[in-house]
């Protein structure tokens, strides 16, 4: 039997996530060098709709894995936490038995490169005594490898790997490959296992749900964003004066702003955040790691200011601005509308 790819696919109550679609096309690159057979795991229980769903689309074979339902006494859950009716992905992903992957054979394991699946690729590498390479970003034919890029150091260097394992567990970094959801006409099979969990060291007892907007940044032509470059609060005020230039705009931020609390989570742009895709997406002082850029890169136009010329977000601005924001927005401020007043 041909090893596999294994695509370990998210859902939540019973929907696909998006990112699962991404993990597909992922693998489809990879088939491109390996010409193995890809298989979908599905976890979480009540699934069996999203895994016909996913079946259809992707003409993909699914293995769902049925946990036992653990349920959480009332009295445990706080106020305003939704309770899981069924155990989440990342609970299932760290309990699956190393015996099951090696049933299935596989050659590469995919994750998504997000909370869920950094939580659980570490630990499922060392189980199997797999390779784990984390947040791939390209996946190119080497002399007869394969190579996997990823970014390091804050995106300033480009790292390619090859895996000398006989199974690698890969993190995919979201936003890198577009989903293919043209329907061919196939129909995977679909197969369920039963799964005694043991649910390990916590239990998780549910999510608080962000019931933040964030039409405003659908909407938005442009979207101003503001770094750690800003240093200060009070200079988000320059953020602000920038948007009001333009009519239908917009503000955001990088996660270390939200985590600041200087702007809302609902505003933060990236892996963890928002995926905006404006006509002009300005970064006022952000490096441009990969989290961030995630969730940007598809932005018609991206004009970047930032004071270190090697900074990894001028890689894929269409202007580059290498200043520091608190000389060049006032400068642009006063330029812009002396122009509007002759
Ligand atoms: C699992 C995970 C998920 C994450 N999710 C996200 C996410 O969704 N979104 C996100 O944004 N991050 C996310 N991060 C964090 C991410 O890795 C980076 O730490 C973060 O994006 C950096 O934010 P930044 O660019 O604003 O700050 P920094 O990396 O500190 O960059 C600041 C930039 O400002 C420039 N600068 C400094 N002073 C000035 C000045 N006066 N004028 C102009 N430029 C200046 C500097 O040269 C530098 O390039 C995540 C991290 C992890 C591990």
């Amino acid at each position: 039997m041909n090893p596999k790819i294994i695509i370990i696919a998210e859902q939540s109550h019973g929907e696909i996530s998006s990112v699962t679609y991404e993990l597909i096309a992922g693998a489809k690159v990879l088939r491109q060098f390996t010409n193995s057979d890809i298989k979908i795991i599905m976890t979480g229980g009540e699934v069996s709709v999203a895994a016909r769903q996913l079946s259809e689309q992707s003409g993909i074979d699914i293995l769902v894995i049925n946990p036992d339902i653990r349920t959480i006494p009332e009295e445990m859950i706080p106020e305003k936490i939704i309770p899981e009716k069924i155990i989440p992905d990342e609970i299932v992903f760290k309990n699956i038995p190393a015996s099951l992957f090696k049933d299935l054979n596989p050659a590469y394991i995919l994750m998504a490169h997000n909370a869920k699946g950094l939580d659980a690729a570490p630990g499922l590498a060392a189980k199997i005594n797999a390779a784990c390479i984390t947040g791939v970003e390209k996946i190119t034919g080497a002399d007869g490898d394969i190579c996997f890029t990823r970014s390091l150091f804050n995106d300033k260097i480009s790292a390619q790997i090859i895996s000398c394992a006989k199974v690698s567990v890969l993190t995919i970094l979201p936003g890198v490959f577009k989903p293919d959801t043209r329907f061919n006409g196939n129909v995977g099979k679909i197969s369920m296992i039963d799964l005694p969990l043991s649910t390990g060291d916590y239990h998780l007892i549910g999510y608080k749900n962000d019931a933040a907007d964030t039409s405003a940044l659908d909407d938005a032509d442009v979207i101003v964003s503001a770094g750690n470059g800003i240093r200060e609060k009070e200079n988000l005020d320059l953020i602000f004066q920038m948007a009001g230039l333009f009519p239908k705009s917009a503000i955001t931020g990088s996660r270390p702003i939200c985590d600041k609390k200087w702007l809302k989570y609902s505003q933060q742009v990236g892996i963890t955040g928002a995926t905006v895709k404006p006509k002009l997406y300005l970064a006022c002082g952000i490096s441009g790691s990969s989290q961030h850029i995630s969730g940007m890169r598809d932005s018609k136009f991206i004009v970047s200011i930032n004071t270190d010329p090697h900074a990894a977000i001028f890689n894929i601005s269409d202007i580059c601005i290498i200043e520091d924001i608190a000389t060049f927005i006032p400068q642009f401020i006063t330029m812009y509308q002396d122009s509007q007043s002759t």
